[in-house]
Parts: structure tokens; sequence; C-alpha cells
């Protein structure tokens, strides 16, 4: 049996993001049968708070033999099964920092708990029924968004949107499963099979899924988000373009060649989709070593980013420097952002030359903050959200689940193509279970280890 589904006794984590020195409150949870013996042996409650269940107990947590005090802080109590384990819960709402929190887990795990597994307590929230596995991947998805669309998709799955209709296609492939077998056991006493009343009934259930894997595109970009690198040669304005469009001044501006040396960062939020945007330095030759360094990760940042934005001066026209850089990120998807517009005549704009190649160019004068709009159309148009954007917004499937649907699908196109050669009734029911299987894993109702394994150490110990 594996590590995770071996869990068993009461388990104690802190459920906060932990920074030394930061936050106000920070919380250790405990769930199993021994919660409300730890929280007895280590919490004082003052005066006649009753130990109820759904009740804010405040008090002081002691260390048991010394009765020395380690924390003034807030009891809440959740028995079972109303947690969010289904189990006995309580968590001790400590002060911030990591000094409480750390000490009070400490006194925990020497009174009956032991320290909890990454994502053990959604895991027991699922082995006990009280979330699908959707819900529990919409759990992790929410702690992770990095765009309010994200959440939005995120809380979409908690709330079970996608397992609906999940749960839906799979009891319809039970409802076909169990007419073609009554006819296998009970061939003579009921009426033979429409063929072609199975073969719709199959084409409606695939139609529906590629209803849903149409929305695995947009789960990618909502999840992991887009990385742009702003590339171009020194002083055509990426800081001032970085600066423009996060309105914040990380990057440094100067009018000095190559002063950006290093890779600078930027998450920004474009049509939702999380932005990652680096600022390299001009790639170009040098001598200079630290600059050397510097060009070098921007050659690298540019061709591990999904978009380029190639960036030129407009006053100096495209030059044989922005040739040569060209060269070197011409094969990713590229947008050519002439910079500096301000200083030149539209006519000039329009006469400019640059390789017939690039389709996708945008003007801005980011030192003056224009243009930026523009820019972000062109990469939603490049990334196709428009299309994505018309899709159901609400879902956005992950890639477990969209290659559980695909293997849905493809058992299902199997089935209909046994029904076609007209073989036994026997091998329909082969792919149909195939079907079935595969439709189950998305929820959890048919499930291997592993897939557990996999979902759930990708949670934070606490969750
Ligand atoms: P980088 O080396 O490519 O990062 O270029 P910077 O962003 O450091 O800009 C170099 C110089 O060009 C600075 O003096 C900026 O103020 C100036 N600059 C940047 N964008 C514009 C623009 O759109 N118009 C004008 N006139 N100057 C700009």
């Amino acid at each position: 049996m594996s590590e995770l589904l071996a869990t068993t006794g009461t388990i104690a984590a802190i459920a906060t993001a932990i920074v030394p020195q930061q936050g106000s409150v920070g919380i250790v949870r405990v769930s199993g049968s021994q919660a409300l013996a730890i929280a007895q042996t280590l919490f004082h409650a003052p005066g006649k708070q009753v130990w109820e269940s759904h009740r804010i107990l405040y008090g002081y947590i002691r260390h048991p033999q010394t009765r020395q005090l380690v924390d003034e802080a807030l009891l809440l109590i959740m028995k079972a099964p109303r947690s969010y384990t289904r189990e006995d819960v309580i968590e001790f709402h400590c002060h911030g920092g990591i000094m409480a929190v750390q000490q009070v887990l400490q006194l925990c795990l020497e009174n009956g708990a032991r320290l909890a597994q990454a994502g053990e307590f959604t895991l027991r929230a699922f082995l006990h029924g009280r979330l699908d596995l959707t819900q529990a991947e919409g759990i992790a998805d929410l702690v992770g968004a990095k765009s309010p669309q994200a959440a939005q998709a995120a809380l979409a799955g908690l709330q079970g949107k996608l397992a609906h209709p999940i749960r839906q296609l799979r009891t319809n492939c039970l409802d076909i499963l169990a007419e073609i077998e009554a006819r296998i056991d009970f061939e003579e006493d009921l009426p033979p099979l429409d063929d072609k009343v199975i073969i719709s009934a199959i084409e409606n259930i695939s139609a529906e899924i590629s209803r849903l894997l149409a929305t695995k595109d947009q789960g990618e970009l909502l999840r992991s988000g887009l990385k742009v690198a702003i590339v171009g040669r020194p002083n055509v304005g990426k800081s001032s373009l970085l600066n423009a469009w996060s309105q914040s001044d990380r990057a440094i501006v100067t009018d000095l060649p190559g002063t950006t040396r290093d890779v600078v960062e930027s998450q920004l939020v474009v049509g939702g989709i999380p932005v990652q945007v680096l600022d390299t330095a001009g790639i170009r030759a040098t001598s200079d070593q630290v600059e050397k360094i510097g060009v070098e990760r921007s050659r690298h940042a540019a061709n591990t980013a999904d978009l380029v934005l190639l960036t030129i001066d407009a006053a100096t026209g495209w030059t044989t420097d922005d040739q040569e850089i060209y060269e070197q990120v011409q094969h990713r998807p590229l947008i050519l952002v002439i910079n500096k517009i301000d200083l030149v005549e539209k006519q000039f704009l329009t006469s400019l030359k640059y390789p017939q190649n690039i389709h996708h160019i945008v003007y801005t004068a980011a030192a003056q903050k224009q243009g930026i709009s523009h820019l972000e159309t062109a990469i939603l148009a490049l990334v196709k959200t428009e299309k994505l954007q018309a899709a159901d917004m609400d879902l956005a499937i992950n890639q477990r689940q969209a290659a559980a649907l695909t293997q849905a699908k493809i058992s299902l196109e199997q089935v209909q193509a046994t029904i076609n050669q007209q073989l036994p009734l026997d091998f329909w029911t082969i792919d149909l279970r195939g079907a079935i299987h595969a439709l189950g894993e998305i929820t959890g109702e048919e499930v291997t280890e592993s897939v557990l394994d996999r979902i759930f150490s990708k949670f934070c110990i606490g969750k």
C-alpha cells in the first residue's frame, strides 16, 4: 500500500504560510481521533467557556508538564463529521511568525499526533467522501491561482461543476452497458438491441467529452500562465516598457547601454491570464564578463519563453544588431514592438523596414506609457484567447483530466467500431468498460493509488 493511503492516526501541521517575523495569525491544524484530547492537554480556556463543536475558545497554550506559556491563542473545535476531513479537527489560531506555530506543532507531535504529509488533510477529505478528485484538484488550483480568473475556474471545480457532467456521462455509459449485458444474459427474453440507438447515445457522450476537452487550453493558460520575454538591443526601451506595463519601478531605467545586466521579472495579469514578463539584457555579442552572463541568461529566457517581444527603437529603425537578435529568436512566437514612436513622424513609421516574416507589430512610446493596451491585445490575439473566452469560462480541465477524457473518447470510438463490425456483444462491453473506467478516474470513483499519490503530493503540507 502506498505511503499516502496507509494514513491513519491523528495528523498535525501548520496550515498557514510560514514566514519568519511576518503574518498576524498562524494556524496549527490537527485532524483525527486524538485531536480533541490534544486540545484538552495543551489548551487552557479560562472562565466558563464551553468546549463545543464549531465554537471558538479563547485561552492559553501551555506545555503540559512544565506549564510554561507557549502562546495566547484561539481554539476552534470542529467535531466529526462536520469538518474538512470529516474527522475531529481542531485548530489553534496562534500569533504569526514562526516561533508560536512551530512550538505548538511540536507540542501536538509530542502529545499524540504525527506530522501530516503533503495533501494529507485533503486526501482524508477525499477518502471520507467529503470531496471528489476534481474538487480536491480545485482546492490545489485555488491555492496556486495567479489571477482572479484562475481562482474563478478553480472555485468552479471546487463546486463540482466538472464532477457533475463527468458523473452524468459515466452514468450514461453504465446505462448502455446494462442494456448490452442484459442482452448477453437474457438474450431470448428481450427484444434485440437497436445498433443505431446505441451508436447515437455514444455519439452524444463523445460530443460532450469533446466540449469538456476544448477547455484544456484555457485551463493550461489559466494555471501556468504565459512566459513573455522582452528582448532587444540596449537602450531601445525594454525596461521602460516593462515599467510602463507593470506600473512599477522594479527595472532600473538608465541611459547607459547594457545596464539591465540580468533578467528582471514581473508578474502581470493580461485578460485573466497570469503573465510572467522577463526583461532581458540586450542580446548581443559582448566582451564584458558580467554582461556576457546577462546576455547568456537573456538568450536562455528568450528561448524558454512562450512569447518574445522583440523591441526596437523607432528613431533608429531596423539595425544590423536588431537583425542579429531577431535571428536568434525568430523561431519563437514573436511580436515586434516598435518603441519611441514619439520621436518620429507618422510617415516615417509607415516606411520603417523590418523582416517580412514578422506579422505581429505593436507601436509604443514606453516612456509615455503609450501603446500598452495594444500590446496586451496583440498578446491575447496571439494566444487565441478570443476563441478560449468563447468557451465556458467556468470550466478549465487540467492535463490529468484531459488525458482521462481522451482515453474515454478513444474507448467510445472503439465501441462504435466494434458495433459497426458486427462483433459479438461481449466485445462491445470491453471498450465501454474502458470508457467507464477512464471517466471514473476523473472524479475518483475508480482510481489507483499511484494517481492519488501524484495528485496529493503536489499539495502543500497542512492542506
Ligand atoms: P533598455 O536598455 O532597452 O532597457 O532601455 P531603457 O528602458 O533603459 O531606455 C533607454 C532610454 O530610452 C531611457 O532614457 C528611456 O527614458 C528612453 N526611452 C524608453 N522608451 C522611450 C520612448 O518611448 N520614448 C522616448 N522618447 N524615450 C524612451
